[in-house]
């Protein structure tokens, strides 16, 4: 059978990445993707054709993927962290909805929330919300209820694609939405470039997060809930078990 695998990278460094990850890239003929995550790849891709594309070029990127394993060739479509978080791995299904004898095969990686809380300590132990700023295919008044609402439920909020050259003030409007609900005391954190060169991370209050220059589109975000604190310079959410 043709096959795609469209392979979760984590976040850069390889040894983020899975094994499994690794050997869907080495069984592949192409590797198509974004430019800088085919570079970070790019030790695994020797001999193979490598289709790297800019960004806002999603569909036409599963197109070249498509129509190699059309081919016959094996493709390994490579995304950051997870594949099936605000990743290719949907798309790619949508895309080949006419070419049932491809089959696609999704490979998990470590999404942003995960490897970003591990370097913060551990904010995401209890329930939390995944929130993506872009408004690129979300209309914004979809965003603001979700974040509304979230921040209502007392969910730890995971903010993803928190500012772009274009939408420099959604993350100081989607604090402002947050902070209807929760203190503006609340401990929160940033990391930026998550096991990339130049990581970075803070921990800061939500209102530190507004009119805040550091944060940028390489960066996620967490909100804790009204019980997470920083312990010992680690930003934790109790689980709620008795010490
Ligand atoms: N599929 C990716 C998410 C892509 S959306 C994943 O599962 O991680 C892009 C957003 O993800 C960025 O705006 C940022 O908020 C977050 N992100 C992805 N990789 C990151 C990294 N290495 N460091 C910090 N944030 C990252």
């Amino acid at each position: 059978m043709k096959k795609i695998f469209v392979v979760g990278i984590g976040p850069g460094e390889a040894a983020y990445m899975t094994p499994a990850a690794g050997a869907a890239i080495a069984e592949s003929d192409v590797v198509v993707g974004y430019t800088l995550y085919v570079e970070l790849v790019r030790d695994l891709c020797a001999g193979k054709l490598v289709e790297s594309t800019p960004m806002k070029k999603e569909t036409d990127r599963c197109r070249i993927a498509l129509e190699h394993a059309r081919k016959g060739r094996t493709v390994a479509f490579v995304c950051s962290g997870d594949a099936g978080v605000y990743g290719m791995a949907g798309v790619m299904c949508e895309v080949a909805e006419n070419d049932p004898d491809i089959e696609i095969i999704t490979v998990p990686g470590i999404t942003a929330a995960c490897s970003g809380a591990a370097v913060l300590g551990a904010p995401l132990i209890h329930d939390f919300a995944v929130i993506s700023l872009s408004d690129l295919l979300t209309p914004w008044e979809t965003i603001e209820k979700r974040l509304l609402l979230a921040a209502e439920a007392d969910f730890v909020i995971c903010l993803y694609n928190p500012k772009s050259m274009k939408r420099r003030d959604h993350l100081d409007r989607a604090v402002e939405y947050i902070a209807k609900s929760r203190s503006w005391e609340t401990p929160c954190g940033y990391v930026k470039n998550i096991g990339r060169e130049g990581e970075y991370s803070r921990l800061c209050t939500l209102r530190e997060l507004k009119d805040n220059e550091d944060i940028d589109m390489f960066t996620t975000v967490f909100v804790g809930n009204s019980g997470t604190r920083v312990i010992n310079g680690r930003l934790v959410t109790p689980r709620g078990y008795q010490i």
